[in-house]
């Protein structure tokens, strides 16, 4: 069985990252798709968001990054997926994941969505948190890969030099 995991992952964080490493265990092949939608105003481009997927994800063999636009359900019928994978932190996700879910089953009714609920150790990370604290020089080391960290500390000490 084959599962779609989208989303924007601006970047991706450990969190993004334990749920990825528990479906590539429990499915035959995962694609992680990254939502090209400019109206979110990313800090990353959809470019760099997939290389940062692509090495944190380099030992997962059964793993494949994409970029992806318009209806995820289209997407995942176009790559074959049965199975629309979305990650739970707490009950504040639920709420927006559970009308997307059914948004998602009234549009294609044979695609299933299912939920990774998230190690404890990741619920309070979330992709706008992690960069505020790198905006603010803080240490994102224990929230995010290591390419994520550094291309975070590039971006942030670059738009600093600028303002200054
Ligand atoms: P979106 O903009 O589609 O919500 P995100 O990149 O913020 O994209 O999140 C993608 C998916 O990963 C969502 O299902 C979200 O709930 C889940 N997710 C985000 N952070 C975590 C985390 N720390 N642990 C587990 N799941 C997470």
């Amino acid at each position: 069985m084959q599962a779609l995991y989208p989303g924007s992952f601006d970047p991706l964080t450990l969190g993004h990252l334990d749920v990825i490493e528990r479906a590539a265990h429990v499915f035959d092949q995962l694609v992680v798709a990254v939502l090209r939608n400019p109206s979110k105003n990313p800090c990353f481009s959809v470019e760099e968001r997939l290389g940062q997927i692509r090495s944190a994800t380099e030992h997962l063999s059964n793993v494949e990054v994409a970029a992806f636009d318009g209806l995820t359900v289209e997407f995942a019928q176009a790559c074959g997926a049965g199975v629309i994978l979305r990650g739970l932190r707490a009950l504040s996700d639920f709420e927006y994941e559970l009308q997307i879910a059914h948004t998602n089953k009234s549009l294609a009714p044979q695609l299933e969505t299912l939920f990774i609920a998230t190690a404890t150790a990741n619920s309070f990370l979330s992709s706008s948190v992690v960069k505020e604290v790198a905006r603010f020089g803080g240490s994102v080391g224990h929230m995010v890969p290591t390419g994520v960290a550094e291309d975070l500390a590039r971006l942030f000490n670059q738009s600093s030099r600028d303002r200054s």
